[in-house]
């Protein structure tokens, strides 16, 4: 066969399979291409998930009349006036590559006005361009397509239900939304009103979009450094989700799904967040445009950071001081800080003084077993300085039942508590110079997949107390574990350190390594539901909570304790 250059019509039907694969690409390079043109205010109507119409008009500034025609070409573009901008690109668009690729595949319509000028239109019906008239409207630019994929029925066959394509391009509308929070968004999917916008500040907008209950749990991110900068909300540990749908990350304004961006979220959460739950998220980072490249992806919804490890890190760092963790000294400064967010009851703690004192986390619970609940409660008040009251009886062996001061009753998870303060406990080591170790009695050898991972580990390991060295291929030698867990297991405790490890990557800096790991260690060395506790232990676990900063939520995020007051009774008992 011989060798022969496509035709413009074919070479744009191909094109516009990787740019506009579906009516949420359609409405995302329109709408783009508005807020190119600066617009204020930007009306979206939907007809059939946007598969039979999508309609975008804008108040930007228009494209004159004799550069209409131009403006459907493909590769034309007015956004790059030299082409070494390439790589420092300010706009959304660049390529000239959506007007021509949906008018190949669909019947586009593209009426514009310059302020001052006349407006006028052009039509492109699957790949054939018609002669610029005349038209009517407003200062501004309206874009009709109807009938995607018309031209290319083959195509059409991979859409989903009308309802399932107009989910996803209002979806895709949301997120340039919420990047763009100075400009007003209308919405109408079949003729209903599905977003209204006024413009806005940005936490407004946030709130508009995520809801006025993540605004409420949410806490502030702000964070600057060599020229980048990150801002915006994070939810509270309480806020989760069952997916990361609502994880929005804006770089530069461009709304985008970067798996770089979403490990950063998913390392600085972990110890807050139970496993398989997700944090919900509005970030906005800036940095110089040269420092990302944003044409690696035909629709630009994923981008390369030049130096991605250090953009990582500084994320994990912001979202970590966010919620509360000291970062960058060991195992995070315990003594400077509060709890950072609001459990389900909203008590604050006086800071804690993990080294003087006797406390709970100074002394491991006596492993002993003590004598049956319920105890017998005093008559005298409980002393106010003690928020989570007086220990009244072990529940189901699992839960102590206390009394506050105020009179509410106070319900405390017994493992998810000590494993926080185990996890505290850890952390105050660590920051006073590494965690002590305690000698095994005989060395353990641990067979791991991830033997050498560990193995090379080890320096960093033995500020966690933990001992080890390789033994041979797919093993090591445990000579020592942290004393503040007693006598774990070893080797689930590795297998969960070594998929720590794994995740959190190289380029995160030791300190936040470390306290992750920390979390996991925690864990391993916690009572367990079912123990018995004596009234002696339950106060001292009470009052090393209260010592404790964020101690109103456990290692994975789960609440340790659950407050009813007096008003909550009069309630169930319909007193009120
Ligand atoms: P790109 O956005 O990559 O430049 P497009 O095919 O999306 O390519 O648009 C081509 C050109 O048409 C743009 O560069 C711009 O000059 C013009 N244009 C498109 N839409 C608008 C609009 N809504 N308002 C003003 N100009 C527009
Ligand atoms: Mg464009």
């Amino acid at each position: 066969m011989t060798i022969r250059l496509l035709s413009a019509t074919t070479a744009n039907r191909i094109a516009a399979g990787e740019v506009v694969e579906r009516p949420a690409a359609v409405v995302k390079e329109l709408v783009e291409n508005a807020l190119d043109a600066g617009a204020r205010h930007i009306r979206v109507a939907l007809e059939e998930g946007g598969i039979g119409r999508v309609l975008v008009e804008d108040d930007g500034h228009g494209i004159p009349g004799v550069e209409l025609e131009l403006a459907v070409e493909r590769h034309a573009t007015s956004k790059l006036p030299e082409e070494a901008m390439l790589f420092a690109i300010g706009t959304l668009g660049f390529r000239g590559e959506a007007l021509p690729s949906i008018g190949a595949v669909a019947r586009l319509s593209l009426t514009s006005r310059v302020p001052g000028g006349e407006a006028h239109r052009v039509t492109v019906e699957g790949g054939r361009k018609s002669a610029v008239q005349p038209a009517s409207g407003a200062p501004g630019t309206r874009v009709e397509v109807l009938d995607l994929f018309f031209a290319t029925p083959a195509r059409r066959k991979f859409l989903r239900s009308p309802r399932a394509e107009g989910d996803a391009a209002i979806d895709a509308l949301r997120r340039l939304a919420l990047a763009w929070p100075e400009v007003g968004f209308e919405a109408a999917l079949d003729g209903r009103s599905l977003l209204n916008l006024a413009p806005a500040h940005r936490d407004a907008r946030i709130r508009d979009l995520l809801g006025a209950d993540f605004a409420a749990a949410a806490l502030p991110v702000a964070g600057e450094w060599d020229g980048l900068s990150i801002a915006g909300l994070a939810g509270g540990p309480a806020f989760t989700r069952a997916n990361a749908l609502e994880q929005h990350l804006v770089v530069n304004r461009r709304p985008v799904r970067d798996p770089l961006l979403r490990t950063a979220l998913r390392v600085a959460y972990r110890e807050v967040m139970a496993a398989g739950r997700h944090p919900a998220a509005a970030l906005f980072l800036e940095l110089p445009p040269h420092e990302v490249d944003v044409n690696v992806h035909p629709m630009k919804t994923e981008l390369r950071f030049r130096e991605a490890e250090r953009v990582r890190g500084g994320v994990i760092s912001a979202l970590r001081r966010a919620l509360g963790f000291g970062v960058g000294q060991g195992g995070g400064n315990s003594s400077s800080r509060s709890m950072g967010y609001a459990g389900p009851a909203r008590l604050s703690f006086p800071p804690p003084q993990p080294h003087r004192g006797q406390g709970f986390a100074e002394a491991p619970l006596p492993l002993a077993f003590s004598p049956p609940s319920p105890l017998e409660a005093p008559a005298t008040p409980v002393p106010p300085e003690h928020p989570l009251g007086r220990a009244l009886a072990q529940v189901l062996e699992t839960y102590i039942l206390a009394e506050a001061p105020d009179g509410s009753l106070v319900l405390v998870d017994q493992h998810a508590a000590h494993e926080r303060l185990t996890h505290e406990r850890l952390s105050a080591e660590m920051h006073a110079g590494g965690i002590r170790a305690q000698p095994l009695l005989l060395p353990a050898v641990v067979e791991l997949p991830q033997a050498h991972r560990l193995a090379e580990a080890a320096p960093e390991l033995a500020r966690l107390g933990l001992e080890l060295e390789g033994f041979g291929p797919g093993a090591v030698l445990v000579r020592a574990m942290p004393a503040v867990l007693g006598a774990p297991d070893p080797a689930p405790l590795l297998r969960d350190l070594a998929e720590e490890l794994e995740e959190s990557g190289e380029g995160i800096a030791l300190a936040l390594r470390l306290d992750a790991a920390i979390a996991r260690l925690a864990c391993h060395g916690s009572i367990r539901a079912g123990r018995r506790l004596a009234p002696a232990e339950m106060d001292a676990l009470l009052r090393a909570m209260e010592r404790t900063p964020r101690a109103a939520t456990c290692s994975h995020g789960r609440p340790t304790f659950l407050k009813l007051g007096q008003a909550e009774f009069a309630r169930l008992f319909g007193r009120s």
